[in-house]
Formats: structure tokens, C-alpha cells, sequence
């Protein structure tokens, strides 16, 4: 069973963004990209699950600018086997992804695609979900344990309140919580051995998907700066500001 692993390339995690003067997005130049967290948990999964004997092959792909080629060595070094760069330098929407992926789906034919529940760039928490609306695979998002038995996956999510264990038939789509797993840390031999591993690139033209944006973005801004707190003399005064300057009580 092959295991299709789409990685996103995000501002990092450590990175304080700036929205751009003009209001029209976030400041990316010269701003530190990595692996989108998720996406590391869902390439670690899938590295496991080859381990195990669940999978025979883990194939990284990510859809974006020439840049992307980065992520996806992070992949092949995690333990993937091959990756697929969809180059473009065209912004790309949820939906795009989602046609891109459905399109690499019906060509490499895996048995289970593992998406990261979210990109922390967009925080869209669509793609997955979309992805099994397009191929009409059954889906389970935000899995915190995922074990293969035969052409079934048991996935457990994680909902409000607790947890739930649903039993998808192969092929499926699932999206990867934080609980997951704790992905290993990449070692020198095996960025090395990463460089040597197959690296194929395809246009979403010849994966024959328009990837024009349906959304338009009217306005990014930043959240209002917080105020510095205060230390009061005792519970009366406490009590006196919530219930007269904050006018919660
Ligand atoms: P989103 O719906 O944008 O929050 O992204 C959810 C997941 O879709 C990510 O964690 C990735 O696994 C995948 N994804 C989104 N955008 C891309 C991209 N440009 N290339 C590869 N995978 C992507």
C-alpha cells in the first residue's frame, strides 16, 4: 500500500509574523519557512506505518514555489521514499491544493493520503476534507492514533469532550492531530541520503487543474496590541476594578 503524504511550506512556528503595511497579507521576505508542524506528524505516521509493515511506500508531494523542494527533502529525510513537487508560482487556495492532490490521488492510486489537519499559515482547515469530497474517499480529521488492519484503517479522533474510534474502508483520506505522534528528529545521514532520493515535478497544467484563486482576500490586520497588567493592592480593589472599570461583575 502506498501512503500519500501532502507537506505544506509555512512560515515557521517560532516566527512572529508581520502583517505588510498595505494590509493585503503577511510579510514572507526574508521570514524563516519550515515544514508545516502537522504535516511532519503525518510524514513521521506514514514513516511508521511502513515500518510496521502496514505500508510499502511513503510518497511526500507539495504544491507551491520552487522553494517547496526544501520541505520535501525534510520529508525524504524523515523517511519518505520519493517525492512530487506540483511547481507553481500562482497563490494557492485550499480548494487548488485539494483538485491538485485529487488529480496525484487518481495517478499514484494510494491507499491512504495523510494530510495535516491545518497549515498554521492559513489556518483553513480545509484541504483534507475537501480532498475526500473530490475523490468521495471517506475521511476522518484530527486522528490521534491510526493503526491499519487488513483494508481497514482504525482512526481515533480527538472531538470535544473525548474521543471517538471510527473504522474506515482503504482508500482513505485522514488529517493528523497533535497527539499523533512525536515526529524524530532528522539526522545528518539521513538529509545525505535524502539529496539521492527520486524528486519528480509536474505542473498543474499537465495534472490538467486551474488553480486560479476563488477566494479574494479583502484585508489582513493585526489583532488589537493587549494592555499590560496590573498588580492590585487586595481583594477589595479587585473586586472594585472588575466591577467598575472592566464591568464584569
Ligand atoms: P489547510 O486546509 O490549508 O489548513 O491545510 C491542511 C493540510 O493540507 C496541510 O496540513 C497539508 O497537509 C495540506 N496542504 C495544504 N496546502 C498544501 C500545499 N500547498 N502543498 C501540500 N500540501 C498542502
Amino acid at each position: 500500500m502506498k501512503i500519500l503524504v501532502p507537506v505544506k511550506r509555512v512560515v515557521d512556528y517560532n516566527v512572529k509574523v508581520r502583517v505588510k503595511a498595505d494590509g493585503t497579507g503577511v510579510d514572507i521576505a526574508n521570514v524563516k519557512m519550515s515544514m508545516n508542524p502537522f504535516d511532519e506528524i503525518a510524514i513521521e505516521e506514514a514513516v511508521r506505518l511502513k515500518e510496521k509493515g502496514a505500508a510499502t511506500e511513503v510518497i511526500a508531494v507539495s504544491c507551491g514555489v520552487a522553494q517547496c523542494q526544501e520541505t520535501l527533502r525534510t520529508a525524504l529525510a524523515i523517511g519518505a521514499d520519493r517525492a512530487i513537487h506540483v511547481e507553481t508560482d500562482a497563490e494557492l487556495q485550499p480548494l487548488a491544493v485539494a483538485k491538485l492532490l485529487a488529480a496525484l490521488v487518481a495517478k499514484e492510486a494510494p491507499g491512504l493520503v495523510i494530510l495535516g489537519k491545518q497549515a498554521i499559515d492559513d489556518d483553513a482547515n480545509q484541504t483534507g476534507q475537501m480532498l475526500a469530497a473530490l475523490t468521495l474517499l471517506p475521511q476522518a480529521t484530527f486522528a490521534s492514533k491510526v493503526e491499519v488492519a487488513g483494508d481497514q484503517v482504525e482512526v481515533t479522533r480527538e472531538i470535544d469532550g473525548g474521543l471517538e474510534t471510527l473504522s474506515l474502508g482503504l482508500p482513505a483520506i485522514v488529517t493528523t492531530d497533535l497527539r499523533l505522534n512525536e515526529p524524530r528528529y532528522v539526522t545528518l545521514p539521513n538529509i545525505m541520503k535524502a539529496k539521492k532520493k527520486p524528486l519528480d515535478k509536474v505542473t498543474p497544467a499537465e495534472l490538467g487543474v486551474d488553480v486560479a484563486p476563488r477566494l479574494k482576500t479583502l484585508k489582513v490586520a493585526e489583532p488589537a496590541g493587549r494592555q499590560a497588567g496590573i498588580k492590585v493592592a487586595d481583594v477589595a480593589a479587585l473586586v472594585d476594578k472588575l466591577k467598575n472599570e472592566a464591568k464584569v461583575i
